[in-house]
């Protein structure tokens, strides 16, 4: 089988022949369909973690394909399934978190395509209580980009407990936002769509944002305070100084996630915390448990990601194109 291998960081990653991984009891072969292309792939492939991910690597960890093969075992998933794998490869299963289904937070989980052989691949194999099925309205290719950057926004406004009604921010209109937008729409939000590109207005709100701000041109959080304020701010963005300037749009008990994982700090005054009670947190990926709501609730709410699909053979094309803001929304590789 191909694979695309990271082999060390800062150079393209090579195409190597491979084995068809054998599988176990309880474990599950994959055959990879599409695997969406993620800006973490970007920072493995540029060695930005380099003291977290092993190379060699394989990448991908928004996989989408089908069950070929089932281990013993594994009577969750059939051949023949839609499936997908996210970046959550597997958990300890025991710790109170993992009982609460909320894997991101066990201390000893492995991550695909960094831990394990991600989805830059033919075939992958994965340990069957993690893989995921795929609901039958959706299509492959654009359920891949549910498995990290649908599931994260999904999980974070969870998180936020967006009550219909409220008032949510999305900040940053790309891979993520697009989504956020989609799903806080769905939970009966208001939706205030900010970027800092004018280009962004039109898709914004063909996705449902009842109002754009454009944060080149305007102070966002004087605007966001015209419209009474933001009762939830999830921010995608990854620079903590576009982040800063939006917290004083925040309304008494509003509440601000970020998903980008920037190092800089952000600051807030304790005067603000106890006058507004604002609430200031974050969210990585998801477990299973909000997986499958991604998914289903993508599947009833006809949420789909916007993509561009581009052959196995350009991924050093696309992760490029990644890297430097060419994709219009989402990539996704197509492997065969
Ligand atoms: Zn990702
Ligand atoms: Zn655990």
């Amino acid at each position: 089988m191909k694979v695309a291998v990271c082999k060390e960081p800062k150079k393209p990653l090579v195409f190597e022949e491979w084995e068809v991984p054998d599988i176990g009891d309880g474990e599950v072969l994959i055959k990879v369909h599409y695997c969406g292309v993620c800006h973490s792939d970007v920072h493995i492939a540029d060695g930005d973690w380099a003291d977290w991910v092993t190379y060699p690597t394989v990448p991908g960890h928004e996989v989408a394909g089908v069950a070929v093969k089932v281990g013993k075992n594994v009577t969750w998933i059939k051949e023949g399934d839609k499936v997908g794998m996210p970046w959550i490869y597997s958990s300890c299963e025991v710790c109170d978190y993992c009982v609460e289904g909320d894997e991101p937070l066990c201390p000893n989980h492995e991550i695909t395509g960094i831990t394990k052989q991600g989805g830059y691949a033919e075939y992958m194999k994965a340990p069957g209580r993690f893989v995921t099925k795929i609901p039958d309205d959706l299509d492959l290719a654009h359920s891949a980009p549910l498995f990290c950057a649908g599931v994260t926004v999904y999980s974070a406004l969870k998180h936020l407990n967006v009550k219909p009604g409220e008032t949510v921010v999305v900040h940053g209109i790309g891979g993520l936002g697009h989504l956020a937008v989609q799903y806080a729409k769905a939970m009966g939000a208001r939706v205030v769509a900010v970027s800092h590109s004018s280009e962004k207005e039109e898709i914004s709100r063909q996705i449902g944002a009842d109002h754009f701000i454009d944060s080149s041109k305007t102070d966002p959080a004087e605007e966001i305070k015209k419209l009474g304020g933001a009762d939830v701010i999830l921010t995608t963005v990854f620079r903590t100084e576009a982040i800063q300037p939006l917290l004083d749009g925040l309304a008494p008990r509003g509440r601000l996630s970020v998903v980008g994982a920037a190092q800089e700090p952000l600051h807030v005054a304790p005067f603000d915390l106890i006058t507004k009670r604002i609430i200031l947190t974050g969210s990585a990926v998801g477990g299973r448990k909000l997986l499958r709501e991604t998914l289903q609730f993508s599947a009833d709410f006809g949420i789909k990601p916007m993509i561009e699909v581009h052959p196995f053979e350009k991924v050093n094309e696309v992760l490029d194109r990644v890297r430097s803001g060419k994709v219009k929304i989402r990539a996704v590789l197509k492997m065969t």
